[in-house]
């Protein structure tokens, strides 16, 4: 059997910069260390941390006063960040900055008086954070039919918003439906779907007709991970969502000739391999890669994770 591992594939800047900034977190104050949300949406990484001590929480109550609590790399709303404040806790914000970039676009298109059309998933964590900094102006849009409903005039001033981890395929059916029934819409000044998203999208797209198969690596509530297995689908090569090796179910490679292998922004690079050599031994045959383009994107820790390391550096 062919085995073509997807470049770029795995975890992103953003994903990067969060974990760290939990591990920095662990070494500076120890554990239990608070993280709101689960930091990145991976099992492994999650279950990892919990092991160190650190606590996931789905609410600000959760945690207790005067505590560190770490904001995870999806963001928070202002409301989260005002109830950390009363509570006392001092904040370390792992919010993505490719994340921050829309809370910041919301927030000026707001105040400029626009109406926020937010295409992405009610409910998603990132949403939820966006849509919390400007509520009385943001409208969500799952799909073309919510674009339907809308009941904007054209001389509403409106401007389109999106889910950082959207399929750009599906984005785009919403968008187009938004611009024609809004001709004037605005649009951002820059793409919001985020560069891991597109790069990862882009291989799916381009490799899975010519594969019988697709194995995307990463959680069910990752939504990048599940994006990627909609696009094969959407090509017509079956693809299945697995966390780790022990999902696989050995039926599915039944007259499969090749199998691309690729992993959601943020799964573990070791999943991936884990899962390669296990198809390897069996089923032998070649394992090759894909040209990708090279992602050299970083992100630096947040400020006040930095400032806290100084402090505690000149302190030793
Ligand atoms: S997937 Fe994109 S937006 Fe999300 S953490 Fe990674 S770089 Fe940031």
């Amino acid at each position: 059997m062919k085995i073509i591992l997807a470049n770029p594939r795995g975890f992103c800047a953003g994903v990067n910069m969060a974990i760290e900034c939990v591990e920095q977190m662990l070494k500076i104050v120890g554990s239990p260390l608070y993280v709101y949300h689960e930091i990145v949406h991976n099992r492994y990484v999650v279950e990892r941390f919990v092991e160190q001590g650190v606590v996931f929480v789905d609410s600000i109550d959760e945690v207790p006063a005067k505590q560190t609590v770490v904001f995870s790399a999806h963001g928070v709303s202002p409301e989260v960040r005002r109830n950390a404040k009363e509570r006392g806790c001092a904040m370390i914000d792992a919010t993505c900055p490719l994340v921050t970039k829309v809370h910041m676009e919301a927030i000026r298109y707001a105040k400029q008086g626009y109406k926020i059309l937010l295409v992405g998933h009610a409910g998603h964590d990132e949403v939820v954070g966006t849509f919390g900094e400007a509520p009385d102006a943001i409208t969500i849009v799952e799909s073309a039919e919510d674009v339907e409903k809308l009941a904007f005039t054209q001389d509403d001033r409106l401007v389109y918003l999106t889910q950082t981890t959207l399929s750009m395929d599906d984005a785009n059916v919403i968008i187009d439906a938004i611009k024609k029934k809004y001709p004037r819409v605005k649009a951002p000044p820059s793409d919001d779907i985020c560069y891991a998203t597109t790069n990862r999208q882009h291989v799916v797209r381009h490799m899975a007709p010519s594969c019988d198969l697709v194995l995307v690596v990463g959680s069910k509530n990752s939504s990048n991970s599940v994006r990627l297995t909609e696009i094969s689908e959407n090509v017509g090569t079956r693809a299945y969502l697995v966390d780790d090796k022990t999902e696989i179910d050995h039926t599915w490679f039944e007259g499969v000739g090749t199998v691309l292998v690729t992993a959601g922004a943020s799964a573990p690079e070791y999943l991936v391999q884990e899962i390669v050599g296990d198809l390897v031994g069996r089923y032998g045959g070649k394992v090759q890669s894909t040209d990708g383009v090279e992602e050299d994107m970083h992100f630096e820790l947040p400020l006040s994770l930095r400032v806290l390391h100084n402090s505690e550096t000149a302190r030793v």
